[in-house]
């Protein structure tokens, strides 16, 4: 089967013989592993359509379980993505998350568009490119079914006294419901309203919105602690290679 879908790049490896596997955040198919024998040398379209970060339209057999790229050509390289070293960081880190965050073979066109906001966004961005990052994580949680309940009690419902956050069960506790958990388990914390109110916001808010956001070194630090035991927990996304990074600088 011949088909055409525009995609974007989330990882490429070189095989032997001129062969390359990249997998692909496909707008039609969601994420899939294919193989291809194009050049990537040189700075032609196809080309650049086969690196890390590329959004571009790829032309695609199908043969079984197989997928093989016959040709590309890029729509937008995001070059400049690499230029700061704080941008790359950070669209690295999306981009692992999203890989993780993404089943094969299952199409997801809102997350798709998400994320090439996220891409085009953190290319134009030059500063606080965390702030955008976060925001993109807890908006592709949310669209994902993953987000943490935040407006009522996980256990019980209830909507008063919210006095706890558990990351294992995910979201707010109520006091009472706190109070039975709180010898079993380790992931729960006081509730921070602040912090709360800022996550909510930033799940709720277009990405477009987050354009001149930056938040606050210590808000930006529980939220990073948050989102790192909550994929932890929730979607088995440990230790992102590119966060590591991040956290040694
Ligand atoms: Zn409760």
């Amino acid at each position: 089967m011949y088909t055409e879908t525009e995609g974007i790049v989330l990882k490429q490896t070189k095989i032997a013989a001129g062969r390359r596997m990249l997998v692909i955040f496909s707008k039609h198919y969601g994420k899939i592993s294919a193989g291809t024998y194009i050049s990537e040398r040189g700075n032609n379209k196809s080309a650049l359509a086969l690196r890390p970060f590329a959004y571009g339209k790829y032309q695609i057999r199908r043969t079984g379980d197989y997928y093989h790229i016959n040709g590309c050509e890029t729509i937008s390289s995001h070059y400049s993505i690499g230029e700061d070293i704080d941008k790359f960081l950070c669209a690295s880190c999306g981009m692992e998350f999203t890989n993780k965050l993404l089943p094969e073979e299952a199409e997801a066109k809102k997350l798709f568009v998400l994320f090439s906001e996220f891409l085009d966004m953190m290319e134009k961005r030059t500063k606080k490119h965390e702030t955008l990052l976060v925001g993109y994580q807890l908006k592709a949680l949310a669209l994902s079914g993953s987000a943490p309940l935040l407006d009522s009690c996980v256990m019980c419902g209830s909507k008063e006294n919210l006095t706890g956050f558990s990351i294992t069960d995910g979201g707010t506790l109520c006091e009472a419901c706190k109070a039975l958990k709180r010898n079993k388990e380790r992931l729960i914390y006081e509730t921070d309203f602040d912090i709360l109110n800022v996550i909510k916001f930033l799940i709720q808010k277009p990405l477009s919105q987050l354009e001149n956001l930056a938040l606050g070194d210590s808000t930006l630090e529980k939220i990073k602690m948050i989102l790192k035991d909550y994929a932890v927990c929730h979607l088995d996304i440990g230790g992102l290679k590119s966060e590591e990074c991040m956290n040694r600088r």
